[in-house]
């Protein structure tokens, strides 16, 4: 096979993209399959950049596929990380209730997770004071034990070696200027590719484009922003997480341990007008400013969100004493003179279905016998990575 010449080229060196090439690596192990990102290193958006938070898969409607391919997911990249020695915290996870109004909720997320057959349990205040004593709730409080966190960019490094090793190309450096069937031009090369998967996170919209499968889409970026507490760690032992308002698919400002039994509060889901700026003025792209502030009264005028309600709670999550307030309803002790290191923050590619003016709540897979396109890998992504993988390369057993 020539130099440029790929069986399969997958666009985008995130968790998605890496578990997809190591999919087809165990499904076709003669085949020559190359990895393109932009980046000179893998894992540089939100596969490194989010929470590490393995979800069990609980919170998603049964007939979607989030439902299945979290709760497969998590097992997956359990046996990943054990099978790669890459540590995971088995922390749990407890939702709590902020007044008794939300206990419905709660009995809800219970009932999904019975038909999602992940295992929760609704426990009393007395049995949360046991499982997480500095977090509070109203009567009752949701405990998952299966939630567990790892190091996001340390579980996605593991995969790209894994990849490698067993035959992979990554192609880092490759800018994806142009796609079109069998063709990947890249700022370095032009290559000729059996079939192309699109795993290009932020530009997974435009990536699908030039083969018809985006038109009714467009990529919302939305950012999260998270602060580190001073605690000693194992000062908090569980994510605590509050009930997530059920018209977003984001789950609300909640506290997670890290890896290594830091407190940390975030992440925000604050929109932006670019999909990459992280902080000041770097990545910041006026194309795409005016294509996104282009799009809002649309979004505005959506039956589905409450967009101006999200726009209104969001935008003060920029000050760091609002955002670490919100967290002290769920953990009383949380003091914002305690949270004032930065953490990385991250960008969710969150769709929008244009003609509906709503917020794609599940993943989206499309394609044909010549392209695959992974779109809307929004969390949980990172932990059904590899079951995702599974389920999209059904159709190339
Ligand atoms: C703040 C935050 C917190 C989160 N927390 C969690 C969590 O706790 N648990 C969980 O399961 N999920 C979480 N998620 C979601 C999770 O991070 C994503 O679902 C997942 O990382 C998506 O992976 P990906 O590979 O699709 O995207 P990415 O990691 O963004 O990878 C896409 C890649 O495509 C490349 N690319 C884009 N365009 C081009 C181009 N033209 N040419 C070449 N390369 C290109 C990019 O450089 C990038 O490396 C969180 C997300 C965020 C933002």
């Amino acid at each position: 096979m020539a130099a440029n010449n790929f069986d399969f080229g997958v666009i985008g060196a995130g968790i998605v993209g890496l578990a997809m090439a190591n999919r087809l690596r165990e499904l076709h192990p003669s085949a020559s399959i190359a990895v393109f990102d932009k980046e000179t290193s893998v894992g540089k958006h939100a596969s490194g950049r989010n929470s590490g938070v393995l979800h069990a898969g609980f919170y998603y409607s049964p007939d979607s596929l989030k439902a299945a391919l979290t709760r497969d997911g998590n097992k997956l990249l359990r046996d990943f990380c054990s099978e790669a020695g890459v540590r995971v915290n088995e922390t749990g996870k407890v939702v709590v209730a902020q007044n008794p109004s939300e206990v419905a909720a709660l009995q809800e997320l219970h009932r999904r997770g019975n038909a999602n057959g992940v295992v929760t349990e609704l426990v009393s205040a007395d049995r949360l004071a046991e499982l997480e004593p500095l977090a509070k709730t109203s009567e009752l409080a949701l405990w998952s034990p299966n939630t567990a966190v790892a190091n996001p960019l340390e579980v996605t490094k593991a995969l790209a070696n894994k990849v490698l090793r067993e035959g992979s190309v990554l192609k880092l450096g490759h800018k994806v200027l142009h796609v079109s069937e069998n063709r990947i031009i890249t700022n370095i090369g032009n290559f000729s590719i059996g079939h192309i998967v699109n795993c290009a996170g932020l530009y997974a919209d435009k990536i699908a484009k030039p083969f018809g499968y985006c038109d009714d889409y467009v990529m919302l970026p939305f950012k999260g922003l998270y602060w580190y507490g001073n605690w000693e760690p194992g000062r908090l032992q569980r994510h605590v997480y509050p009930v997530p308002d059920p018209r977003n698919p984001f789950l609300g400002v909640h506290l997670t341990v890290t890896i290594d039994g830091r407190a940390k509060i975030g992440p925000t889901a604050i929109p932006i007008f670019s999909r990459e700026s992280y902080s000041g003025i770097g990545g910041l792209s006026v194309k795409e400013i005016l294509n996104i502030v282009g799009i809002y009264p649309k979004f505005l005028s959506s039956r589905h969100h409450d967009v101006f309600g999200l726009i209104k709670s969001e935008l003060p999550k920029y000050l760091q004493r609002h955002l670490i307030t919100q967290a002290k309803a769920l953990v009383p002790s949380v003091d914002p003179k305690d949270f004032k290191e930065r953490g990385e923050p991250g960008i969710r590619a969150q769709l929008l279905d244009i003609k509906n003016k709503k917020l794609e709540m599940d993943f989206v897979v499309r394609g044909d016998e010549t392209s695959t396109h992974l779109l809307n890998a929004v969390s949980p992504a990172w932990t059904s990575a590899l079951a995702m993988a599974n389920h999209v390369c059904k159709k190339f057993e």
